[in-house]
């Protein structure tokens, strides 16, 4: 069987992903590799499919037990023979595993790093045949990494010892080149094969929310009560804090638990279960949550703060959609985090390492919290944000982050910044950022009074605005260099080149986000959303089985079979084991065991809703490619009952209107609406225009458009570059729907 053929049959995949199969290719042929691709990418897929083809056995080092059991679990699942030896397991059951493992009847075996060392492993490793070893989490093995492991130091030592040199693959998702030149280096890769997959989630949704003290608590409920039924993680930076949240969620009957380090074990460990199993709807928790868990249904991840570095928010941010479902990633930003987290900094320990090397990593740890601090402060696309930083050029804004979807106003601040230089030159560039302000606010604070900062001329003139606008002004002119902030623990405002400022006509701004909707309705639908409610009726009904099913296995759910599969199932509607081995996930073995209960699940529910419409459309990789082979959907259009459903609003980007679009049709057997579609629409109604500027073709609006009241909207990407988007309204969104009822006809 090939690669392709294995996908299929045990994983129940019809295509590989972008990526995965030239990994798979490379180490078949033999070679190392390395393998650099963001959470949720599919990484295990890449060692697991040559795994199965290569003669002998797998060895899988891994660092986190968990990790290891749920992998194991889902490989059982598929048919595959593999197991975990770790210090989960007594003495006598990892006996029992080496001596299943020495007799071959496992082509893959899970082993933590410690586990390299030990006689018996080592013993058993020299006599089978060890065709490959593979470093998941490889990160691990580099200090400047996040999460450096000594114990990983180790693997080299082991795969030296062995007879013949395995093939050795490695897989991370952290990018930095650090990080990747230490996992070349220090596992000896022989001229790997290296593939950095686009970082990129393109279903995650990303906003940062400007809110303080116990606000917050009030947007976690919100939003929480908005999401009911859907999975979601909220991130503390302190236990306190997460104690605190969950207190006052259970209290107001949210389905609620939590984890920390502060917790016990045994409770630690039900609490983690009660969320993967569902029996619970959220976890409140610090960053010790998550690493190690596949749950692939988690709809939304909140940050309650700002973590540490954009390592750990991707990393965490990332545990949203793994299915490839939409997902939301939202940060509650206050200026309080980040004394938090520099609080947090001061506290880290540095247990065996030298003097110069402390120094380095304290000041990588300050550079990557400014750089998270930025992220919380921008007002541009921030997945580019995200992906400038991981060394991506993101050719455009996303136009589906919070800040795209942003719209901005201008304030003027010249006097006030001439008042925060006054400020400073009164105070000799001794104090720190919150002096400043205070000062100029004017507070009533005995630290003012003590430094005698009431006496200053600067002092309350500045009492009118308010704190955050003034938090920006001093922000962008750090930016600026007109002030400079001192580094060390420390740090002092101090003056810096001022001679902007002093010219005739100069202008200082701040950018201020206009009050608008939060993002409720405009974000991508999701999946689901393609499904007609009799679609959704049945999708309930497969999700109610696959609960009763796991809970006959003591499984979690999403490894019977994940959200996206069951909703391909209500797509397909399934009738016959033919059609069910074309459900995207379903392969051999899991037909086997749990095929005929979906089946006649499906059954029942159509012999009940004869007539039923399930699906409106589905739009996914795998649906796409089989519909391309079959060749049979029509193009877009709207039936005359869909287009009443239309939610007409004062202005919509064009991004909106698809999404609206795609959202009302009703008919099954169509593509979806694509920008370009309705971009040529627009052309050629005469209402825009695409024009050869100065830096390309630029889209605009036409005289007629202007007319009918198609507006141009400035903005400002993250590298300073302006750009203008459309937005579109009523009457043109009208035109827009008109046109497509008409497209009907013509089918
Ligand atoms: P990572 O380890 O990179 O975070 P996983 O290996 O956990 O990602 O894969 C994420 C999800 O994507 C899993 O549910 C997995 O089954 C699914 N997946 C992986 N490869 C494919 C593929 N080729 N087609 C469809 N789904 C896939
Ligand atoms: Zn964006």
């Amino acid at each position: 069987m090939n690669a392709a053929g294995v996908l299929k049959t045990y994983f129940g995949y019809d295509s590989f992903r972008n990526g995965q199969e030239e990994i798979v290719q490379s180490i078949l042929s033999g070679e190392d590799a390395l393998a650099i691709m963001p959470t949720g990418a599919g990484k295990s897929i890449c060692y697991q499919v040559p795994a199965l083809m290569l003669p002998g056995i797998t060895i899988v080092v891994s660092p986190l037990i968990s990790l290891m059991q749920d992998q194991v679990k889902a490989l059982n699942e598929a048919g595959v023979h593999a197991a975990f030896i770790n210090s989960s397991l007594t003495e006598t059951q990892i006996a029992k595993a080496m001596r299943l493992a020495a007799e071959g009847r496992y082509k893959i075996i899970y082993v933590a790093p410690e586990r390299l060392e030990s006689a018996g492993f080592m013993q058993f490793a020299r006599n089978g045949k060890i065709s490959m070893v593979t470093v998941d989490e490889a990160h691990c093995i580099s200090q400047w990494g996040q999460d450096f492991r000594p114990s990983y130091l180790k693997i080299v030592a082991f795969i030296d010892s062995l007879a013949d040199r395995p093939i050795v693959s490695a897989f991370t998702a952290t990018a930095t080149r650090e990080v990747r030149t230490d996992i070349e280096c220090i596992l000896k890769l022989q001229n790997p094969q290296v593939v950095v997959t686009g970082f990129d989630r393109e279903n995650l949704y990303y906003s940062v929310e400007h809110i303080g003290g116990k606000r917050k608590d009030d947007f976690v409920f919100e939003y929480i009560q908005r999401h009911a039924g859907e999975s979601g993680i909220v991130y503390c930076a302190t236990r306190k804090n997460v104690d605190n949240l969950y207190e006052k969620l259970s209290r107001n009957g949210v389905s609620v638990t939590r984890y920390h380090a502060g917790i016990d074990n045994e409770t630690r460990k039900k609490n983690q279960d009660d969320f993967i199993y569902d029996r619970v709807q959220i976890v409140i928790a610090t960053n010790a949550f998550g690493m190690g868990i596949d749950k692939s249904n988690v709809r939304f991840v909140l940050h309650y703060n700002m973590p540490q570095s954009m390592e750990n928010y991707y990393q965490e941010a990332g545990r949203a959609g793994r299915d490839g479902e939409n997902a939301q990633c939202i940060l509650l930003f206050s200026a309080q985090d980040v004394m938090i987290n520099k609080f947090l900094l001061g506290k880290k320990e540095f247990e065996g390492m030298d003097i110069d090397d402390i120094e380095l990593v304290k000041q990588r740890d300050t550079h990557r919290l400014q750089v998270m601090e930025g992220y919380c402060k921008t007002t541009a696309c921030l997945r580019n944000y995200i992906l400038e930083y991981f060394g991506e050029r993101p050719a455009a804004p996303c136009d589906n982050c919070g800040n795209c979807h942003q719209e901005y106003y201008e304030q003027d601040m010249t006097s006030d910044a001439k008042w925060v230089i006054n400020c400073i030159a009164e105070m000799k560039g001794r104090y720190g950022l919150n002096i400043v302000i205070g000062t100029l606010l004017g507070a009533k604070r005995a630290r003012l009074k003590e430094i005698g900062a009431d006496t200053y001329r600067s002092y309350g003139v500045l009492e009118q605005r308010s704190e955050a606008d003034l938090r920006l002004l001093i922000d962008q002119m750090l930016a600026e260099g007109s002030i400079v902030q001192t580094g060390g623990e420390y740090s002092v405002l101090q003056v810096g080149d001022i001679r902007r400022l002093k010219e005739e006509d100069t202008h200082v701004t701040i950018r201020k986000a206009k009050e608008q909707e939060k993002t409720a309705n405009r974000t991508k639908k999701k999946k689901t959303d393609a499904l007609t409610g009799a679609g959704f009726d049945l999708f309930e009904r497969l999700r109610q089985l696959r609960l009763v099913i796991a809970k006959e296995e003591a499984m979690p759910p999403y490894i019977i079979f994940s959200d996206k599969t069951l909703i391909d199932m209500c797509a397909r509607v399934p009738k016959n084991q033919k059609e069910m081995l074309a459900v995207s996930g379903v392969g051999e073995n899991k037909y086997q065991k749990y095929g005929e209960r979906f089946l006649q699940e499906i059954a029942a529910f159509l012999s009940e809703n004869p007539n039923a419409v399930l699906s409106a459309q589905i739009d996914g990789e795998e649906e796409s490619a089989s519909v391309a082979k079959k060749g049979r959907k029509d193009a877009f259009y709207l039936k005359q009952e869909d287009a009443e459903q239309f939610p007409y609003a004062e202005y919509y980007y064009i991004s909106d209107i698809r999404e609206q679009l795609n959202r009302i049709c009703s008919a099954s057997n169509v593509k979806q609406v694509t920008l370009t579609v309705i971009w040529d629409y627009l052309v050629a109604a005469g209402l825009t225009i695409e024009e050869q500027g100065a830096e390309g073709y630029v889209k605009v609006q036409t005289e007629r458009g202007l007319k009918l009241g198609i507006k141009t909207i400035d903005k400002v990407s993250q590298g300073g570059f302006a750009y203008q988007l459309l937005m579109y309204p009523e009457a043109v969104q009208r035109m827009i729907v008109g046109y497509f009822v008409e497209q009907r006809a013509k089918i």
